[in-house]
């Protein structure tokens, strides 16, 4: 089942006109929630960015929190798996085609839901391949935009060489992957690069920072160079469906000693930990 304007329905029956501006323009923004045992994970903070989103592209709010929490709910409990991840995707409605906005269109509300599937075992034991490329996205990619044409050609570039994410770099510096976030080890310091214009403020890296500075680990957020990345002892890659991953390969070269560091194994535990703490309601 999904959501779309107002009315639940099987996807097969859901229907968008051809001139809607997020069809004709990429005009809107979209979140991705986590659910876990049935109930949305970080809800608040998703809230937020979505609200950063739109007010990036001038777009009013169709819904309050409250409104939105309840609109999930419904759909949760319209769909079968315990652990599904939601999709929501507001576009600024049907008009005319025109570059400029529209005087009074109604915004296109879309929310579907799948089954959860974390990577599996093995990936978090062997680690993951990926590749870099050099990050030729606009410059807000703050906001989480549906226009995600550099994002899909820049993950296919890794896909074509059997590697799960292609990492981002522009004017010699890490961004962050494609539809993720990246962190480097060097000198046993967990390095991030740092929230701004340039990248996804991810929820997922959030909670890895949040945990690092619980958890007495040193990290620090801050520009991360080419030759950093390149000699990291350790790669993880991070976003709300894939959890924490370890890099183990970057261009066809080992990741420090090409296995999953210790890093990497205690963010791991540290994060199982924490969704678990929350999902009791003990947070
Ligand atoms: N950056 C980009 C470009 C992404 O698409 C994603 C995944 N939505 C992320 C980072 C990770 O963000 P989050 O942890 O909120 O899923």
């Amino acid at each position: 089942m999904i959501y779309l304007n107002g009315i639940f329905m099987p996807i097969e029956d859901a229907r968008i006109p051809v001139l809607d501006r997020g069809f004709i323009f990429g005009d809107g923004v979209y979140e991705v929630i986590p659910v876990y045992s049935r109930k949305p994970f970080r809800l608040a903070e998703h809230l937020h960015r979505l609200q950063h989103s739109l007010d990036g592209i001038r777009l009013s709010n169709p819904h309050s929190d409250a409104e939105w929490s309840h609109l999930l709910g419904q759909l949760i409990a319209a769909n079968a798996s315990e652990d599904q991840y939601i999709y929501l995707h507001i576009t600024r409605g049907v008009a005319k085609r025109d570059h400029a906005f529209p005087k009074n269109s109604t915004p296109t509300i879309f929310i579907m839901s799948n089954p959860l599937l974390t990577p599996p075992m093995e990936s978090l034991i062997t680690g993951v391949s990926a590749i870099t490329a050099n990050d030729n996205r606009w410059l807000r990619c703050d906001i989480k935009a549906i226009s995600l044409l550099p994002n899909v050609l820049l993950r296919q570039m890794a896909v074509d060489v059997d590697a799960i994410e292609t990492l981002l770099l522009r004017d010699g510096f890490l961004t962050e992957g494609a539809a993720s976030n990246i962190f480097v080890v060097g000198s046993g310091v967990l390095l991030a690069p740092p929230k701004n214009h340039l990248m996804l403020p991810g929820i997922t890296y959030d909670i890895v920072l949040e945990l690092a500075e619980t958890h007495h680990i040193p990290y620090e957020a801050r520009e991360i160079s080419e030759h950093e990345m390149r000699n990291a002892q350790e790669l993880l890659l991070t976003s709300s469906t894939k959890e924490i991953m370890p890099i183990t390969r970057l261009d066809n070269q080992p990741v420090g000693d090409g296995k999953p560091g210790i890093m990497f194994m205690q963010l791991y535990q540290l994060y199982q930990n924490y969704k678990i703490t929350v999902m009791r309601g003990n947070s």
